[in-house]
This record gives C-alpha cells, structure tokens and sequence, in this order.
C-alpha cells in the first residue's frame, strides 16, 4: 500500500516566512471511516511524530482494509525548530487558537488553516498527540463534557478512547481553559476528537512511543479498518474514568523533592513531596487531596508560591 506525501502552507505567506508542512495520506480505495492523526502541535512535543511514522509504517505493511488515515505529523514546525511549544512569531500557543481566525493573529491564522483542511475532508475520528512532562505516563485526555455537541457524541468519543486501552482521563476546566483546543473545536463540530499524551517532551521516549502506537493502532482496529494483531505489553488496569488534576499547588519557594513516581497509585493524604528551601529545611509537604494515581511530575526542581509540579487522575468521589 502506497503513502501519500505532500506539503501545504499553513502561513499564507510569501517570501519572508513561507511556511509548508507535511501531510501523510493512506487511502485504502474502499468507504469506510476517514481519520486524522496529528502531531507536534506544540513544537516541543516530538513523541507523537514519531508515533504517526510507526504508526503508517505499520499500516503500509499490512495494508488498511478500509477508509482513509490523514496526518499531519509535524504541525508546529517553527516551534519545533527552536524547541519550543509555541509559534514563535509571537509566542502563541497554536492548541489554543482553534478552530482559528482568517483575519486574526498568526496562531490563529494557523489554527484556521489546519482546521479546514481538517473538517472537509468529512473526519469520523481526530486523534491529537501530545507529549507531557519529562517524567510522565501515556494517557488519555478526553474532553470534558461542556464541549460536546451531544450526548451520543461523548458516548461515541470514549467508546472509541476506551478502545486504546490507555488510563482515561477527563480534562478540567478548573485548572486550565481549555476552550480553543483542537479536539475541543472538533468535538463541538460533532466529529468524535480525544488527545493522547504519550509520555515525555522534548526526546523521543522508546517504550512511550510504542504505547502511543500501540493505543492508535487498537483505536484503528475497533473502527474495523486494520486487523493487525493487538500487540500491547501494557493496558491500563483502570477501566473507569479518572479526572485531571494539577493540585496542590506550592505555597512557598525553593526546590521540590518527589515521594512518588508516575503510575503510581495514591491515597487521600498521601505525601507527594516536599520542598525545601536553600538551607536544607522543609518549608512544605504536598498531600494527596484524594486518591488517584500519578500521570507527571514537574521537569524543574525550582518552585515559586502557586507553581504547578504534580499531575493526578483522581478517582471520582
Ligand atoms: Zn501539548
């Protein structure tokens, strides 16, 4: 089966700062369900490209037997350039743009353009990837429930997620607005739409990768358009669905000191970490407000009153 390669301008400008990206296209010639993968929306977050060339190379292999799978595996290239999670004309975050302006600011300008060549191709399915902390877990991050057009397309939406077989996760509105991302604009066009956080930023973490491959490919199989054999070393045990959090927050400054690691189960009250200041002493101790399990911890030892360092699916009550 052949992939299909080719450019398109995401800026809309000329001479200065001409920007193209690539589109990889799989086409299986029979109707079936038509999906788009898409990463490195924020430059930084490197995983999930590499995710998209498994992913094809796979499917190229052992064919699609129908539909059609689009992707945009290296969205936010001048991000990715220098390292960054955002469009660096103006330090926009791109996933917070959509789903965009024609007239507006650059990220928006941006956002518009993906978005469209996104929705008129008809889209059945949109899989986001992202990465997140240095140290942390693949997961789902799923939509929460303000953003749907229905009922039946939130249903739609996590029984396709839950087929991945990754920890599921609601997003919150509490600790982050999340209006203007791309699965939320998707959602709300009634196109099912979810993010995977496969693991760490900035390098190309093997064993994240393979999970993020592996959660796209079970996604694929439940749509009927590969039977490729399930593969997965690992399947999240927990089957319900957890809540994001990033509390607590610190209340003083100095360095944090972790008691826990990603995947780890915790209870309410459980200690997370500590910081301590320059001289050697405790000036705080995070506890776990309930029970849940750990997704990531902060990349920077330095912490400053109100500084986020934990990331937890918490149980619901
Ligand atoms: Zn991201």
């Amino acid at each position: 089966m052949k992939i299909t390669r080719r450019l398109i301008d995401i800026t809309g400008m000329r001479d200065i700062i001409q920007r193209r990206i690539p589109v990889l296209t799989l086409d299986s010639k029979i109707p079936g369900p038509t999906v788009w993968l898409t990463a490195c929306l924020h430059g930084d977050e490197v995983g999930g490209t590499v995710i998209v060339h498994e992913v094809f190379q796979r499917l190229k292999q052992a064919g699609l037997l129908n539909g059609v799978i689009h992707a945009l595996p290296l969205i936010n290239s001048m991000g990715f350039e220098n390292i960054s999670r955002f469009v660096n004309t103006d330090r926009e975050d791109l996933n917070r743009c959509f789903p965009g302006n024609a007239s507006g600011s650059m990220g928006e300008r941006i956002a518009g353009r993906l978005f469209d060549t996104i929705t008129r191709t008809g889209p059945d399915l949109v899989i986001d990837l992202h990465n997140d902390w240095i140290h942390s877990v693949p997961y789902i991050l799923i939509e929460p429930d303000v953003h749907y057009s229905s009922k039946k397309i939130r249903q739609r939406t996590f029984s396709i997620a839950r087929a991945a077989g990754l920890l599921l996760v609601e997003d919150s509105d509490a600790y982050h607005a999340l209006s203007n991302t791309l699965t939320g604009a998707i959602v709300e066009t009634g196109v099912p739409a979810f993010t995977i956080e496969a693991g760490g930023s900035y390098g190309i973490v093997e064993q994240s990768v393979a999970a993020g491959r592996d959660a796209v490919l079970a996604t694929l199989r439940k749509l009927g358009m590969t039977d490729l054999p399930d593969q997965r070393s690992t399947r999240s045990p927990n089957r319900e669905l957890l809540t994001y959090s990033n509390r607590p927050l610190c209340a003083t400054s100095g360095l944090v000191r972790f008691a826990v690691a990603p995947g780890e189960n915790v209870k309410a009250n459980q200690v997370l970490a500590r910081v301590y200041s320059a001289f050697g002493s405790c000036e705080e101790t995070l506890r776990a407000r309930g029970p849940g399990y750990v997704l990531g911890l902060a990349d920077h030892a330095r912490v400053l009153p109100g500084c986020e360092v934990i990331a937890i699916a918490e149980l619901s009550a």
